[in-house]
This record gives structure tokens, sequence and C-alpha cells, in this order.
């Protein structure tokens, strides 16, 4: 458990919007949608970044790919969805438990961004 936000959310001490719950990760719906589906794909144990998970994470981080899915196929936009890992401040991370960026809804900008 992180002492973050999302720490406080799958902890229960913080109320959330929870869509999709197994044994290792949650998913939500993000507090400020940036896309008509915007939800967040969220380990119970928290690394820090992505740069942080070591080969004994090579499971969970496998896991919460193959969450991702579900939780797409579960919402009706697994045909066109975006995964976004924001990792470090500069590119924008602002909660320091990793979590996976599941968005949909509307058209995409062409290329990566
Ligand atoms: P990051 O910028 O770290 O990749 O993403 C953090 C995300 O968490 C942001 O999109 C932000 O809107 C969302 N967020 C921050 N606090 C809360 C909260 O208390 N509840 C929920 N559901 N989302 C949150």
């Amino acid at each position: 458990m992180s002492d973050t936000i999302f720490g406080k959310i799958i902890a229960g001490e913080i109320p959330a919007d929870l869509l999709y719950e197994d044994e290792h990760c949650i998913a939500i719906n993000d507090i400020a949608p940036q896309a008509p589906v915007h939800v967040l794909v969220i380990p119970k144990r928290g690394i820090p970044r992505l740069v942080d998970a070591v080969d004994a994470d090579q499971a969970l981080l496998g896991h919460l790919l193959l969450a991702a899915g579900k939780v797409a196929e579960q919402l009706g936009v697994q045909d066109a969805f975006r995964l976004i890992i924001n990792n470090g401040e500069g590119a924008g991370q602002t909660v320091f438990h990793l979590h996976l960026h599941i968005l949909a809804g509307a058209a995409f900008p062409e290329g990566h961004m």
C-alpha cells in the first residue's frame, strides 16, 4: 500500500467510483476526466513509478495490461482505447503510485501523444 491518494482509495479511506476489482488491482473513474471514458487501473501494491518496478513485478505488470483490456471490454470500448502511463513529474505524473490511464470515447490525435 502506498501513502498516496490511490493508497487511501484502495484502503477504502477515500471513496471512488469502482468499476473493476480483482486480487491485484482496481479500476476507477478518473476524478477529472480528459475524455468521455477516462479510467485508472491501479495495482493494489504501490510502485511509485514504472521505472521503480523490478523483475519480481513482471507478473503484476502483465496483469495490469490484461485487466485494462477486460475493463475496456466491460465499458464497450475494446475497439478504440488508448493506454497511458505517465512516468515522472516531467511527464505529468502527479500521483506516485503506478497507474494506467484508459482513455476512450473521443477522436484520438494522430501519433503517440
Ligand atoms: P497522473 O498525472 O499521476 O498520471 O494521473 C493521476 C490521475 O489521478 C489524474 O488524472 C487525476 O485526475 C486523478 N486523480 C487524482 N486524485 C484523484 C482522486 O482522488 N480520485 C480519482 N478517482 N482520481 C484522482
